[in-house]
């Protein structure tokens, strides 16, 4: 998958490319990251100007966003063309799985007060991280890089971990934990210990239910596994993990 992030600050995308996860599928070659200097496309490097109107702050000029697309056509097929604004589509992980089916993808990155609204002429789709007002895209171009580069097959050396990400499955992540088994009197919990793979799973689901419950209750699913459905009421009624494992006779 190529993406072509046109900017004006190229080297904060190259910057942040050659750490981690991206790094990985870039060196493997299931993604092609190109920051293309919006710059080196207007005449006497000036790419904003002041506002029509009267409006403060600065806009980005129109003609350099224009030739720095069209010099991509001459390589290639036309890209799937986004641009970064703060009232755009937000961005979730439907989003980011969409996004996986493109093969080719270029992002402009606002500055200033915004872009030119001619540029909209060659955009599909306007993308936002949320209701922030930040200084510019390349974050948000950087986000989607970098969500879209862990799901393209071979870049992760556990996929199994993508199955179990939050927003992929039906419920919100669950707490995990590392060595030392006790930490200033935190202790891990026992079943984790335990190698007993029924009961792991158990406590998972038990945990990603609660999360779900406690702090993303708008992700509930609508429809629920009868198991699922005996958790959530167990946690409403304010059973603990292990009170419900002897309940069932399980612990
Ligand atoms: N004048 C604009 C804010 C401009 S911020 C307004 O009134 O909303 C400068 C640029 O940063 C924007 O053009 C956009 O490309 C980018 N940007 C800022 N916040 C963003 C967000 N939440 N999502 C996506 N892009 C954003």
């Amino acid at each position: 998958m190529e993406f072509y992030i046109l900017t004006i600050f190229p080297d904060l995308i190259r910057c942040y490319t050659e750490f981690g996860i991206v790094r990985q599928a870039i060196k493997k070659g299931k993604v092609k990251v190109e920051a293309v200097d919006i710059r080196k496309f207007a005449p006497k490097g000036q790419v904003d100007d002041t506002a029509y109107g009267g409006f403060p702050g600065m806009v980005l000029k129109p003609e350099p966003i224009f030739s720095a697309y069209e010099s991509l056509l001459e390589k290639n097929r036309k890209p799937y063309v986004l641009i970064t604004e703060p009232w755009g589509r937000r961005i979730d992980q439907r989003f980011v799985e969409e996004l996986t089916q493109k093969e080719r993808v270029a992002i402009i990155c606002g500055r200033y007060e915004g872009v030119d609204e001619r540029v909209k002429s060659i955009v599909d789709e306007e993308v936002s991280i949320g209701d922030v007002v930040l200084s510019g895209g390349e974050l948000v171009a950087l986000t989607l890089v970098d969500a879209v580069s862990r799901l393209l097959p071979g870049v992760l050396s556990e996929p199994m971990s993508i199955e179990e990400d939050s927003f992929r499955n039906r419920w919100i992540g669950y707490p995990v934990y590392t060595r030392p088994r006790e930490f200033r009197e935190m202790k891990v919990p026992e079943v984790l210990l335990s190698g007993n793979h029924r009961l792991i799973e158990l406590w998972k689901l038990w945990h990603r239910i609660e999360n779900t419950l406690r702090k993303r209750p708008d992700l509930i699913p609508e429809e629920l596994t009868p198991e699922e459905e005996d958790i959530l009421e167990s946690i409403r009624r304010g059973m603990s993990f292990e009170e419900w494992l002897e309940s069932k006779s399980l612990s």
